[in-house]
């Protein structure tokens, strides 16, 4: 691969409104690059597609990139040398280079109407000929373009094709070839005056000075309409590097219906910004080590187009949940709080005590694997209202309604003797009823667990209790009997 003394690479999004994790993928290996090379990287705009493209459904995918800490040079939001960077914007120069291709008799004006087209199409095909457009607009007379004209027909700008093979070296795939006899003259210019993605990308590739091109897959038969594009033009194509696609676990390709594709929905569901960078990293890239936990320079450091990985990369998002859990046991306990307070927010609950999230997020740091389960597990610690069934008490064998009762009722009465509300004395209490009423001391906390939390499964009693304070905790176990008809 040649290194330029000046790197420049992109990403070209549709502003769908959405970030595809296939789109935050492909950023990111160009981010990487870039900085790998001291080079820039420029976020492009490709919006030409879209009928009805907004400013919210740009920043849409913007946010998403924004949100993983995928950062750009040169943008349509940061501006820049080479600005406009919004396609739409940048019409009048595509039509300026497709009049330039004209003038030096590489490209002409087609009048054909569909249907013209689609009987061409059917006669190549029942004589068994590739079914391309048969360039009868470029042997056009003068006389009857001017007549086309007057009459108000039609036309888009269509490229000469030059009857070759058309090759380029992929810096993940090695050498590609296409035979362009088949392909035939291709329109760059549509009868609406826009170009078509093949054409403005082109443009805007060389115009831009991009020098590497990496992206998805699914554009690697693109890349010989745009080699056309380039030859005709004489400019110098960039390196080209065409990435392996996403599978799910049984092969199928990552899509909506199958699970989550898009960056807010990931962050919906509690990942963390990093951890997502990581995995994403890891899918289509190996480090040639041992190494997964990966910070954003060590990713830089790390990378290199040498080591893209020459095969579908699976999407398994259990592996992403370890990545989570690995980073949110990185995080320190005021970090995960301020990541973990949208989500109680959401819930309903009251966290507007800073301090108070954070005792209460120390006791899940260990246990948590995504932001979303927070609510579930240190919720009654900001509301009044637990809600409890008497069933909740009731364990396997011996322990029915008179037991559960009896277990509330004098662990309330150790609870309320203490005079010190701590860790040490409250174990100290309920340890010492347990040996007193001979039951197992696990079997007595589950009681008080249930009626101070609603829940069997909850972080560590002891420390819940003391963050609950005495008379809460006191409060809570007298609503509890009052629920098992004391
Ligand atoms: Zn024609």
């Amino acid at each position: 691969m040649n290194t330029p003394d000046k790197v420049r690479v992109r990403i070209a999004p549709s502003p769908t409104g959405n970030c595809h994790v296939g789109t935050a993928r492909t950023a990111l290996y160009n981010m990487l690059f870039a900085r790998k090379y001291g080079g820039k990287f420029v976020l492009r705009i490709d919006d030409t597609d879209l009928q009805r493209s907004t400013k919210e459904s740009e920043e849409g995918v913007l946010e998403g990139l924004r949100w993983l800490n995928i950062k750009w040079d040169e943008g349509p939001d940061v501006g820049g040398p080479y600005a406009p960077y919004r396609q739409m914007e940048r019409q009048h120069t595509y039509r300026q280079v497709a009049e330039q291709l004209m003038a030096q008799g590489d490209a002409y004006h087609c009048y054909c109407t569909p249907e013209e087209l689609e009987a061409e199409r059917k006669a190549a095909l029942a004589e068994g000929r590739p079914p391309r457009y048969s360039g009868k607009c470029a042997r056009l007379t003068d006389e009857e373009r001017a007549r086309l004209d007057a009459s108000g027909a039609k036309r888009v700008v269509r490229l000469k094709v030059p009857e070759t093979t058309l090759s380029f070296v992929d810096l993940v795939r090695g050498e590609q070839h296409k035979n362009m006899a088949e392909r035939g003259d291709f329109v760059i210019i549509k009868s609406d005056g826009s170009p078509v993605y093949n054409f403005a990308t082109v443009v805007d590739e060389h115009l831009m000075e991009i020098t590497h091109v990496f992206r998805a897959v699914e554009h690697l038969t693109n890349t010989f309409d745009q080699l056309a594009v380039y030859h005709a033009m004489g400019w110098a194509p960039p390196q080209f590097g065409h990435l392996t696609l996403m599978l799910n676990p049984d092969r199928t390709k990552i899509s909506k219906r199958a699970g989550a594709v898009y960056i807010g929905e990931f962050r919906e569901m509690g990942y963390l910004p990093e951890a997502l960078v990581n995995f994403l990293a890891l899918l289509g890239w190996n480090p040639g080590t041992d190494q997964e936990i990966f910070s954003m320079d060590q990713l830089v450091e790390a990378f290199s187009v040498e080591t893209l990985s020459k095969s579908d990369a699976i999407f398994d998002i259990k592996k992403l949940d370890w990545f989570n859990g690995v980073y949110i046991r990185s995080l320190t306990v005021a970090d995960l709080a301020s990541r973990v307070k949208p989500f109680m927010e959401k819930a309903g609950f009251d966290v507007s005590d800073q301090a108070r999230l954070e005792a209460a997020v120390s006791l899940i740091t260990d246990r948590i694997n995504k932001l979303t389960e927070a609510p579930d597990m240190i919720g009654f610690l900001f509301t009044k209202e637990i809600e409890i069934s008497s069933d909740a008490f009731l364990g396997k064998g011996k322990i029915g309604p008179d037991q559960a009762r009896e277990a509330l009722a004098r662990s309330r009465e150790a609870l309320a003797a203490l005079k010190e509300w701590e860790h040490e004395t409250v174990e100290s209490a309920l340890r010492g009823l347990a040996d007193q009423m001979r039951w197992k001391a696990g079997d007595l906390l589950m009681q008080v667990r249930i009626a101070i939390t609603g829940r069997r499964v909850t972080p560590p009693l002891f420390e819940s209790l003391v963050l609950l304070g005495k008379d809460e905790s006191l409060r809570r176990i007298g609503q509890a009997l009052a629920v098992l008809g004391d």
